[in-house]
């Protein structure tokens, strides 16, 4: 398993990705209402990042059609934009990823519509604590799964529960570049973290159990029992040492 170190000059590039990112799930954040289509979102999306000169990191990726991804209640990620109405109640992911000058930005958050239940709003703030827990956890001389560990611990401290089959990941060149950065397992274990390396941590989290399925259209993963999930995710950079978070997305509690 290779990690590929960044240099300085290939982290700026990155940041700039990881900004062009963030900003616009700022954007997307205040715009979400209820009565709106999904398909509506990505129609946003399409649009600020034509304004910023980026390209979608999704859009065809694997063949996925478009440049967001919306993941409503059951939905845990990789939802696809179209007539879906967004009702008042509704937790609503929404998760892309953006290149500039050849680098990805890949970042999610989680939104409450309206009036949310107090599951889904405890829910969303483990899941955004715990993404924070990992980012904590990422210091030169780490091992990766001391991030996985601290997600893990975070989440089920609060009793939800992680999702095993899709993991966080190293970004770079490419939007998905070794290691897989799973949101469970054992500390002390995988690579020592250097500085120059860059991963997108991004805890997927169930109210109910853990497994999760995968829709007819092939694409959108829902949890198995139904139960509601939620998503955050940012891109970081080890340094000497707090990890500089690259895609800094800002969202009131
Ligand atoms: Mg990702």
């Amino acid at each position: 398993m290779a990690i590929i170190i960044k240099s300085p000059g290939e982290i700026d590039a990155m940041r700039r990705a990881g900004m062009v990112v963030a900003s616009i799930l700022e954007t997307l954040s205040k715009e979400t209402k209820a009565g709106m289509t999904t398909r509506q979102l990505d129609d946003i999306t399409v649009k600020e990042l034509a304004k910023c000169g980026a390209t979608a990191s999704f859009k065809g990726y694997g063949g996925f059609p478009a440049s967001l991804c919306v993941s409503v209640n059951d939905e845990v990620v990789h939802g696809i934009p179209g007539d879906r109405i967004i009702h008042d109640g509704d937790i609503v992911s929404l998760d892309f990823g953006a290149i500039v000058d050849g680098f990805h930005g890949d970042a999610a958050i989680s939104i409450g519509i309206g009036k949310i239940s107090h599951q889904a709003k405890q829910l969303m703030e483990a899941t955004r604590g715990s993404l924070e827990a990992g980012i904590a956890a990422a210091r030169p001389g780490a091992h990766l799964s001391d991030i996985s560990a601290a997600i893990q611990h975070y989440v089920e401290s609060r009793g939800f529960s992680v999702v095993r089959e899709y993991t966080g990941h190293g970004i770079g060149r490419d939007m998905h570049e070794d290691p897989q950065v799973p949101n469970f397992g054992p500390p002390g274990h995988g690579p020592v973290l250097r500085k120059g390396m860059t991963f997108a941590l991004e805890p997927m989290v169930n109210a109910g159990g853990w497994r999760t399925k995968v829709k007819n259209n092939r694409w959108t993963v829902v949890t198995a029992d139904g139960s509601l999930s939620a998503h955050f995710e940012k891109d970081i950079a080890i340094t000497d040492g707090e990890a500089e978070v690259l895609s800094p997305w800002e969202l009131p509690t």
